[in-house]
């Protein structure tokens, strides 16, 4: 049975969320505190957190920040507060998706399985090819190629290393800073903005209609992330 933590303070939204996790199948523990969030985190290893951002005693914040030092643990961050910067901040200390309130708990339900189904399955990230979509998108680590209906697409190195970023963890959101970084292969302090040039290029390469991506979605205000199809 896989476990969640759920960190709310807000007692209605915490017994929704409880009551819909359970239905699917899920052991669910919840606490209103960040203090004994942590503690709990140790003591029952959840296979993921759905993590508050205003608790009463520590912020949500620190509470993720704490979590990753420790462990890899998904989280999925419930925010009130919907300023873009909020959201990039929980980005940037390791939440690995977002909700803003109110949400739908069925929106939160397909999230965590989502989450779960990547987290469970490492060693398709490690497959020497990942494929999409019927395999009408098929990414081949070993070789550096990429194949669209069977035709190889030409990419650039950076267009590469984007594209199997993104598309090893979907559904997860990934700020400008993040992918920059990565497509640098170092602590990058340039203009975060060159990623969405690589992202157009890359949405010309990959998509059927590049203005309306079904692959690399836009978050907007604060990044990009993959859809599997
Ligand atoms: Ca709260």
């Amino acid at each position: 049975m896989r476990k969640i933590l759920v960190v709310e303070d807000e007692k209605k939204i915490a017994e929704v969320i409880k009551a819909y996790l359970e239905r699917e199948g899920f052991l669910v523990t919840t606490t209103e505190s960040g203090t004994e969030a942590l503690k709990l985190a140790e003591s029952i290893e959840p296979d993921l957190v759905v993590l508050d951002l205003m608790l009463p005693d520590l912020s949500g914040e620190e509470v993720c920040a704490t979590l990753r030092r420790r462990s890899d643990v998904p989280i999925i961050m419930v925010t009130a507060r919907s300023a873009e910067e909020e959201r990039i901040k929980g980005l940037d200390i390791g939440a690995d998706d977002y909700m803003a309130k109110p949400f739908s708990p069925r929106e939160l339900v397909a999230r965590i399985k989502s989450i779960l189904r990547r987290t469970h399955s490492d060693k398709e990230f490690l497959a020497e090819k990942i494929s999409f979509n019927n395999d009408k998108l098929v990414i081949d680590v070993s070789r550096h190629e990429v194949r669209v209906d069977e035709k190889i697409v030409s990419l650039t190195p950076h267009e590469f290393t984007l594209l199997l970023t993104l598309s090893r963890h979907p559904g997860r959101v990934y700020s400008r800073y993040e992918l920059i970084n990565r497509v640098q292969g170092y602590d990058y302090e340039g203009y975060e903005r060159t990623i969405d040039a690589h992202i157009k290029n890359l949405r010309q390469k990959i998509e059927d209609q590049p203005k309306k991506p079904q692959y690399i979605k836009t978050v907007f205000g604060v990044g990009y992330r993959f859809e599997d199809h």
